[in-house]
């Protein structure tokens, strides 16, 4: 089914924002999910899973599957969203490319997703610590594949993404987070169009790349903002889009306007695949990393058969 106006769009907000019966998940309590924790910890690493609160930290790091944030704990940035503390961040660990590829070896990782806190302060924006991290995972972990989440380098993005296309990771992903309309209060210190653009920047300098990006939603926007934001990621050609339902890390975040039902997602995700994305991931507990390894490979398998048919 592909029109949304014939499922519900969401149920009435929950009073006091308690989260629907769909959003709820036990906590981690695996032998799996202890072991990804120290191991963490004992090489220094931070994690996204940590520092956004990620509903499903229990599930993925039980199977070993966590997402690293390099650079640091500290953002320049203060988006509404986002759990990630603010301020002025500390020097760059020289040991941390060494420390990341040592995790992706003892986790036997067959794919990683790497993400960074926002660095306005470097020069570089801290393109070149995603460039030492990769080419230390293909040193030392070469059949692990690579997926890189990165900020959006303002003011030197062409250089950042032409350094870190250079160094070919095979999923460059930059989450869109929001419909352009919301951008002033959600995420106020970037610009909708100018990271559509450095998607595109990826596509130009290497089309092999798979591109990828995500929305979330509950934040207030409308439907038909949504459908836009596919065909302006479609007209960027990027290959994967995922969705999921924003939830507030604390009080003094962006307020949920709203709990999408999981029918709505599905709908969303219907439209979506319409639309041409090699790959969708539409669920409310869907985040740009969850089930990262298994959509890679689903997303590499759908590129071959579309290639089979003599389809771009
Ligand atoms: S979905 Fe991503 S951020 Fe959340 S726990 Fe899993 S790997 Fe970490």
């Amino acid at each position: 089914m592909n029109d949304l106006s014939s499922v519900p769009q969401s149920e009435p907000k929950p009073e006091r924002q308690r989260k629907p019966d769909w959003i709820r998940v036990k906590a981690p309590t695996s032998k799996g999910y202890g072991e990804t924790r120290q191991l963490m910890r004992d090489l220094k690493l931070n994690t996204v899973c940590e520092e956004a609160a990620c509903p499903n930290i229990g599930e993925c790091w039980t199977k070993k599957h966590a997402t690293v944030m390099i650079l640091g704990d500290t953002c320049t940035r203060a988006c509404a969203f986002c759990n990630v503390k603010t301020g002025m961040p500390g020097r760059v660990d020289v040991d941390e490319p060494a420390h990341v590829a040592e995790a992706a070896a003892k986790l036997g990782l067959e794919h990683i997703v790497i993400t960074s806190v926002d660095r306005d302060d470097l020069p570089d924006g801290g393109a070149s610590q995603f460039v030492k991290v990769i080419e230390e995972l293909r040193k030392n972990t070469p059949s692990t594949t690579i997926e890189i989440l990165t900020p959006d380098f303002r003011g030197k993005m062409r250089p950042a993404v032409e350094a870190i296309v250079t160094a070919r990771p095979d999923v460059y992903n930059h989450n869109l987070e929001t419909v352009p309309r919301l951008y002033p209060t959600i995420r106020p210190g970037a610009r909708y169009y100018a990271s559509l653009r450095l998607l595109e920047e990826v596509k130009n300098h290497d089309p092999s790349i798979f591109t990828k990006s995500g929305v979330m939603l509950g934040l207030g926007e409308e439907r038909l903002e949504v459908h836009q934001v596919m065909d302006d990621m479609r007209s960027a050609d990027i290959d994967f889009l995922t969705m999921g339902q924003y939830l507030r890390p604390t009080p003094k975040h962006a307020e949920v306007k709203e709990f999408v039902t999981p029918q709505a997602f599905n709908a969303y995700g219907a439209i979506a695949r319409a639309k041409g994305f090699l790959q969708v991931a539409a669920s409310p507990l869907t985040r740009s990393s969850y089930h990262a390894g298994e959509d890679f490979a689903e997303m590499r398998a759908a590129r071959e058969a579309r290639l089979a048919k003599g389809r771009k």
